[in-house]
């Protein structure tokens, strides 16, 4: 701890953004680099206080070593820095924009001050790094001959495959989309996420001799069994896709489109993309409704913002959540209170308790959603006119079709792929990560999973080998 009075003297400050009207004018990041003195005063904001809860349980999920980075920063020893960063997390740069920062809400400042600015010097970190040419390929200094199989290529399967293929084996991360990335690639919109970012980290991967197979569907371009017999390993990192639906009259009306498809389509015309076949979602002009209150919903409201929608609605479900951390999630839990996106920044309106009951059209297109207060009473029908009604319901599991049906793996009570504590299935030589086997969640929780699925994949891959050696000792 550089300065021990850092905490009393300095206050928290954050990443300056962009005024609303500059921010919704263009598809990109809105926050401006912190100035370094700044960066360096916030690192010393740190208490190094004992027992850092921001990397406990109720902290980092990745268990990143933050006292340490933060002293460093505010030492100015951005390097090792980067060091401490990258020892527990493949991929700071993307954590750095998109965690929901738990840390934040179990650092003990916390409990009389605003929280130290972890999640900004995270990224802070990362970003030089790659700026001073620091975050170079890694590649192993042995070959294993060993070859594992990652199906998927969001961040679980991405940090598997790094730590797999940095411990000498030869690694193929097949991936059904003609672009690596997952839901970073095609879900999370460009202003929280410039692909650049994604672009220059897998450029390192492939540097250090990831391979990457484009395009392959794996349970209908390639057989799982296939994918067996080739490989030594597979590792099932495929997300969990299929959405929540809304079974209620009307949902086949024009104009009624699940998040994804409207967020993924605009994520490919921002790249450039050639057009996806199906119905161009645009929100310009429109009347939007936004059924789903969470993140998914968030990233529908901003993109509707700067497609230039005349209004934006999202409904949620469960009551509005009070506005500070409520007594039943005291520190350092994750609390519950209401959270107030960038989205909701620049315009919308919110409004909670809301369940549909039906969506009507005209001529075949949406018109109006109807609705009640959940716990009204008397019951309060709701209408609201809407264009335009994007489903962001949440998901609920991994295709179960192809792949998983091939493989045979079994699945859990929620529906996705069922696993040991060392991430096997119930499949011999098949293991899973990410939101394929823990159901939709964060993608910190998925960088975390890297670790535990790379290590099982090793240890199966040495009894493997030592199975092989007894073998061929027995027919000697
Ligand atoms: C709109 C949206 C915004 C989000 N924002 C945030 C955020 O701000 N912060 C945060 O922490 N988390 C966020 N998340 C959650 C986070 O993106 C996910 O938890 C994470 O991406 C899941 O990682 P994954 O590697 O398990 O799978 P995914 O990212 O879902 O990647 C799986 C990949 O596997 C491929 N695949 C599947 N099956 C096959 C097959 N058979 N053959 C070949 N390829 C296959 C898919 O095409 C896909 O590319 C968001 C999610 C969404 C939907
Ligand atoms: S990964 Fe998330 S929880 Fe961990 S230090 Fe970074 S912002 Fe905090």
């Amino acid at each position: 701890m550089g300065d021990p009075k850092g905490f009393l003297t300095i206050p928290r400050s954050d990443p300056r953004r962009l005024p609303i009207a500059e921010r919704v004018a263009t598809w990109r990041e809105f926050y401006s680099p912190s100035p370094e003195g700044e960066l360096r005063a916030q690192g010393a904001r740190c208490m190094d206080c004992g027992v850092p809860f921001c990397q406990g349980d109720t902290g980092c999920p990745v268990q990143n070593l933050i006292p340490e980075w933060n002293d460093l920063v505010h030492r100015g020893r951005w390097r090792e820095a980067l060091d401490a960063l990258h020892a527990t997390n493949n991929f700071p740069e993307l954590t750095g924009r998109l965690c929901p920062a738990p840390c934040e809400s179990a650092c003990v400042l916390g409990v009389v001050d605003r929280p130290v600015a972890i999640r900004s010097i995270e990224q802070a970190v990362a970003d030089r790094g790659f700026a001073e040419g620091w975050i170079a390929p890694r590649p192993p200094s042995r070959e294993t001959g060993w070859r594992v199989a990652v199906v998927g290529s969001g961040p679980a399967g991405l940090a598997a495959a790094q730590q797999l293929r940095r411990a000498g084996h030869a690694v193929t991360v097949f991936e059904r989309d003609a672009r690596p990335g997952g839901l970073l690639r095609h879900g999370i919109p460009d202003f929280k996420l410039e692909k650049s970012v994604l672009d220059r980290r897998l450029a390192q991967l492939e540097a250090e001799g990831v391979r990457f197979a484009t395009g392959v569907d794996v349970g209908v371009d390639l057989h799982g069994d296939a994918l067996r017999r080739d490989h030594d390993a597979v590792l099932l990192a495929g997300g969990a896709p299929v959405a929540r639906e809304l079974a209620v009259p009307g949902r086949a009306l024009a104009g009624v489109h699940l998040a994804m498809d409207f967020l993924s389509q605009q994520n490919r015309r921002v790249a450039g993309d050639p057009a996806s076949p199906e119905v161009a979602i645009d929100a310009r002009g429109k009347r939007v409704v936004v059924i789903g209150g969470g993140d998914t919903g968030s990233d529908c409201v901003g993109t509707c913002h700067r497609q230039g929608a005349s209004e934006v609605t999202q409904l949620e479900l469960l009551p509005q959540p009070p506005a500070e951390r409520h007594a039943s999630t005291p520190w350092p839990l994750w609390p519950m209170q209401l959270r107030t996106s960038h989205a909701h920044e620049e315009g919308g309106r919110r409004d909670w308790r809301v369940a549909t009951t039906e969506l009507v059209g005209r001529d075949g297109r949406v018109t109006a959603l109807r609705a009640t207060r959940v716990g009204g009473d008397p019951v309060e029908p709701l209408e609201i006119p809407c264009d335009l009604v994007l489903l962001a319901m949440g998901f609920t599991g991994p295709r179960r079709e192809g792949l998983l049906g091939q493989l045979g793996v079994a699945l859990d009570a929620r529906a996705a792929v069922a696993t040991d504590a060392a991430h096997a299935t119930s499949v011999p030589g098949v293991f899973a990560a990410g939101d394929v086997r823990r159901g939709a969640s964060l993608l910190v929780c998925n960088i975390r999973e890297r670790r535990d699925a790379a290590v099982a994949g090793e240890v199966h891959l040495r009894r493997r080998a030592a199975w092989r050696g007894a073998r061929a000792a027995g027919a000697a």
